[in-house]
């Protein structure tokens, strides 16, 4: 087993840093968990979030055996732009615009993998969760964003422009709602919980999240019925159309909204209805890995 490497993985996300070592077996020797540091003006949040995370890998690595190798993955909510290796899209936004690989590679004086948080989440699902064993996988988080990633054999897929399975901005309905990326009624604005709640705000002016607009649905509430039909009906428009378009052997849902069960019932019957193809056998699953998906993920892209 000498040659197998331990693994170390870092989440990085808006509220939490987590740390993860794995053996080489892939048993967790440690897992860390610190606040993000966060700066209301932005003008020093990068340079402390860029330290919390160097420090964090320099003392998790500590823990690996003296003479072991150790590989080193990031995961971060956002993207690499594949010319300037700079962040961008992420809504940790104190992230835009720096060079973060590189800095930490500066700092650590080694090579490190990054990779966007819902890769990391797809390869975790893909390898050790409820995709496992399937060999092409389309994984989604849905929460306040869309995020997608796409793992081929147990390998994240990332694309000529390192953009690969980012779904969340393609856009849907030109007369949708407004999106930050610039575009009118992106998939993100359809169907993540931010989405959902901006729309029956808008429409109703009452002020729920996608949790209470399910449970008014579940109890009768005209309005929020009448929004979360829309929400499973642009559940299987968005996802019917990418799976004619992939034809994943199977699709995992992660984040808050993929706690809704009626997704796995009404919103599987919109998503054939929409497909392409007839005889949609396409699984869509729950993750199974819950919170720790982005962070084991994280730990599997190092190389
Ligand atoms: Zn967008």
């Amino acid at each position: 087993m000498t040659d197998t490497p331990y693994r170390l993985g870092i989440d990085l996300g808006g509220t939490k840093i987590e740390a993860i070592l794995l053996d080489p077996k892939g048993h967790s020797l440690l897992r860390e968990r610190i606040a993000t540091p966060r700066d209301p003006d932005g003008h020093t949040e990068y340079e402390k979030i860029r330290n919390t995370v160097h420090t964090l890998i320099r003392s998790t690595l500590e823990k690996v055996p003296e003479g072991r190798v150790c590989t080193i993955g990031v995961g971060i909510p956002g993207t690499i732009n594949t010319r300037s290796g700079r962040v961008q899209n992420a809504n940790t936004t104190g992230l835009i615009g720096h060079p973060f690989q590189q800095d930490l590679e500066r700092l650590l004086g080694r090579p490190i993998a990054m990779e966007n948080d819902a890769n990391c989440f797809t390869l975790a699902e893909a390898r050790e969760g409820a995709a496992k064993g399937y060999h092409l996988v389309f994984g989604i988080i849905l929460g306040t964003g869309c995020g997608g990633g796409i793992s081929i054999g147990g390998r994240i897929h990332t694309g000529r422009h390192r953009i690969c399975g980012e779904w969340g901005h393609f856009s849907v309905d030109p007369a949708g709602a407004p999106c930050y990326c610039g575009n009118q009624g992106c998939v993100e604005t359809k169907i993540s919980g931010g989405g959902v709640a901006r729309s029956f705000f808008e429409h109703t002016g009452r002020r729920l999240t996608l949790e209470q607009i399910t449970d008014g649905y579940r109890q009768g509430d005209a309005p929020c019925t009448t929004a979360f039909e829309q929400f499973l009906d642009d559940f299987g428009r968005c996802l019917g159309g990418l799976i004619s378009v992939l034809d994943p052997d199977a699709v995992v849902l992660g984040g808050g909204v993929s706690n809704i069960d009626e997704l796995y019932t009404r919103g599987l019957k919109q998503v054939r209805r929409y497909a392409f193809h007839e005889h949609v056998e396409t699984p869509i699953l729950k993750h199974r890995l819950g919170d720790s998906a982005g962070v084991i993920g994280a730990a599997w892209i190092g190389k």
